[in-house]
């Protein structure tokens, strides 16, 4: 039976939530991102350089250009996947900072560690921790990390404020906080061709290369159901962030947040 839109849904109807644009109930979208990336963890290092022809490696460079890291800093990759903003943070430093990667993804855990020791890395102690976390709830003491980074992974997180909350939590104070997200494109020319390029080629690529197509469905969707560059920033200062800001790169197809606990 159809609904009419003002009557009332059953009083025990479950809470939704949106995984890309389908409605579904709160408890499992954690579930559903899990199996995306179980799904493509393989395929993922090589569809990301596809998909982007390469510009997700200068969006992640500059992001840890603003990041800065320096010896010493304990830092936390979260969402981190096969690592790649890890192993970047360990070339600035030369292996001199502490750097654990937390996903909730064991699969995109085992296919970074696989990778590294490909490339003959993670033979000292300079290799970075792996943990299987949720953002939302840090299995990390408060107050117990110099910098929080997070990149293209808030966009997969059911409770976004839970996870800005938990960010907070594990910064000490002077913590530096720093997500890299797609976002909303900003030159309005070219809103219309990155939506076919989107909803278009990118599936095909990930039926192609991938073996599935709905996961890169999801990532199209999800990037349009994130928030925006500037509500984001609003998220990030009801968190208790200080100095929030931000910066759009490619024309905001991505952008850098960055914000302080002080
Ligand atoms: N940061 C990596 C990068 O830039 O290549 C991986 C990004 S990948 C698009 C998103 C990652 O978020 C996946 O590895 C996924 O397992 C992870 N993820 C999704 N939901 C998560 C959550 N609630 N907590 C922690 N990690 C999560």
């Amino acid at each position: 039976m159809v609904r009419p839109m003002s009557e009332p849904g059953p009083p025990d109807a479950q809470p939704t939530t949106h995984f890309g644009y389908s409605e579904v109930p709160v408890g499992e979208k954690t579930a559903r991102v899990r199996e995306v990336f179980d799904s493509v963890s393989s395929r993922y290092d090589l569809m990301n350089d596809l998909m982007s022809g390469g510009v997700h490696r200068l969006w992640k460079s500059n992001f840890i250009d603003q990041l800065n890291p320096q010896p010493g800093m304990e830092i936390v990759d979260v969402a981190g996947g096969t690592g790649d903003v890890a192993q970047r943070i360990l070339t600035r430093t030369n292996g001199r900072a502490r750097v654990t990667i937390c996903d909730i993804n064991a699969s995109m855990l085992i296919a970074g560690r696989d990778r590294a020791i490909d490339k003959g890395g993670l033979a000292d102690d300079s290799a970075p921790d792996l943990v299987c976390g949720n953002a939302e709830e840090l299995p990390f003491a408060d107050a117990s990390l110099d910098a929080y980074t997070i990149a293209f992974g808030l966009r997969n997180v059911t409770h976004i404020d839970k996870a800005l909350a938990e960010a907070r939590r594990v910064l000490k104070p002077g913590g530096h906080f720093l997500c890299l997200e797609f976002s909303r494109v900003v030159v309005p020319l070219l809103a219309p061709l990155y939506d076919r390029y989107s909803f278009t080629m990118l599936p095909q690529l990930g039926a192609l290369v991938a073996r599935d197509q709905d996961s890169y469905v999801y990532l199209a969707e999800s990037i349009r159901k994130f928030p925006p560059q500037e509500e984001l920033a609003t998220m990030l200062r009801d968190a208790g962030f200080d100095q929030v800001s931000y910066r759009n790169l490619s024309a905001g197809i991505a952008a850098v947040h960055s914000a302080w606990r002080i």
